[in-house]
């Protein structure tokens, strides 16, 4: 599932191929969950306008319109924003996949999980969002007009500050790890980085967030953007439907401590890290380096 470094990827790559260009057609699939806006109202609105800049906040992407309107983008689980020209096998569907040799790479055409698809007028590389279980958003939103989505998400996990991950673990019985998941606290961690930073500051993720210390909640937050900007840097995890716009994988997946290493030796201590569910969510520790 995309978290912040993923949708960050996301943003520094497909924007230069949506800033000041001109929209000339735009097709959708039929309506479902995924459109916030119905799809034909997205394509009349997104029709003839110009990409002026694309933001992120916590998971969301914001590609903001020279009408001053904004398209809210979410990636969901398996969510997908690319160019043409891109080829991944992870662009296939899980049979055809399957039934290819893994070094073989497909040229992507558009099929019926492509429920975006942008045209310009310089005649140049299509953009997709493309999203086989359609957990993903897409939301015009009006000049002015805002989202309890954007407007109730709590502090990028960019910029989280121990002081502040004190201040809202105080009086809290939820276990940190379900804390650190909760968007209106931290935006753009989710299980993956959640396991990973928790692992990084020895800390339990079932412990409860008030029994955390003011020194640990200072270590947390600062592997949180440690461990963040090494994703984004090495373009993200691509453990499962993930691509870069261009076709790429991440490769943040290499370095992973704790997360989906059930069973395996942990690198620093060689016990067995574990996997038990917290809030419905798979979690990954280590029962000796974290306490
Ligand atoms: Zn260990």
């Amino acid at each position: 599932m995309p978290e912040l470094p993923e949708v960050e990827v996301t943003r520094q790559r497909i924007a230069p191929f949506l800033v000041g260009r001109r929209i000339q057609s735009v097709r959708t699939t039929a309506d479902s969950y995924l459109f916030l806006t119905p799809p034909a109202k997205l394509r009349r609105r997104l029709t003839g306008r110009t990409v002026s800049a694309v933001q992120r906040r916590g998971k969301y992407l914001l590609a903001t319109l020279d009408d001053a309107s904004c398209l809210l983008v979410h990636l969901g689980m398996t969510g997908q924003f690319f160019s043409a020209g891109a080829s991944s096998v992870r662009l296939l569907s899980a049979t055809a996949r399957a039934a290819l040799a893994p070094q073989q790479q497909v040229d992507f055409r558009p099929d019926v999980h492509t429920h975006l698809r942008l045209a310009f007028e310089d005649g140049g590389a299509e953009v997709y969002l493309r999203d086989v279980r359609k957990f993903g958003k897409l939301l015009l939103l009006a000049r002015g007009e805002s989202d309890p989505r954007i407007e109730r998400l709590g502090v990028d996990a960019l910029e989280i500050r121990g002081t502040e991950l004190f201040r809202v673990a105080r009086g809290r019985k939820v276990a940190i790890k379900n804390l650190l998941l909760d968007q209106s606290v931290v935006a753009g961690v989710g299980n993956i980085y959640a396991d990973e930073a928790l692992f990084l500051a020895g800390v339990r993720p079932t412990r409860r967030a008030q029994r955390v210390t003011r020194r640990e909640c200072d270590a947390i937050a600062l592997v949180i953007q440690r461990v963040l900007n090494r994703s984004i840097e090495t373009g993200g995890s691509s453990i499962s439907d993930f691509i870069a716009p261009d076709g790429s994988d991440g490769h943040y997946q290499d370095e992973r401590h704790v997360y989906a290493r059930t069973g395996e030796a942990c690198h620093t201590c060689g016990a067995k890290i574990k996997r038990i569910v917290i809030g419905q969510r798979g979690t990954h520790y280590c029962p000796r380096c974290q306490s």
